[in-house]
């Protein structure tokens, strides 16, 4: 398990791709990625030309998760919050912010689905920033 902090940072790191749950599927060997790539690490070569958008569900489970107690200052008025390692229903892991959720709640393999949340406003210009969230599926 990461540290909070590298968790945190990733999370930021990874906004602009965060609107559309868009990766690449493999021709050769099926595997699906997320964040999209170019060319299919098991297949090498022979999947050159033979990547393909891949539209993902949105839903899979929690791999792991950490609860963050500190935050940059936009975003202070969440803390705390929970900030998990999604594996999706396709395969890939994503790092996102869990919404819905109590912290008691939360727990490795809980099922859980992507919705559109609010991640940030600008203050300055009322820009407000929307991405994707994962929250339980409720049963
Ligand atoms: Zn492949």
């Amino acid at each position: 398990m990461a540290s909070h902090y590298h968790l945190v940072s990733k999370f930021w790191r990874e906004i602009p791709h965060r609107y559309n749950l868009i990766g690449t599927r493999c021709g050769e060997c099926k595997t699906v990625y997320f964040p999209p790539r170019n060319i299919c690490p098991k297949c090498r070569r022979s999947s050159i030309g033979k990547m393909k958008e891949y539209k993902l569900k949105g839903k899979g489970k929690i791999y792991s998760y950490t609860i963050v107690h500190v935050a940059p200052e936009a975003f202070e008025d969440e803390i705390p919050y929970i900030i998990a390692i999604v594996k999706l229903d396709e395969g890939p892991m994503v790092t996102s912010q869990i919404v819905d959720c109590n912290l008691d709640e939360v727990k490795i393999g809980m099922p859980v689905e992507m919705a559109f949340r609010k991640i940030q406003e600008d203050g300055d210009t009322g820009a407000i920033y929307y991405g994707y969230k994962f929250r339980p599926i409720k049963r």
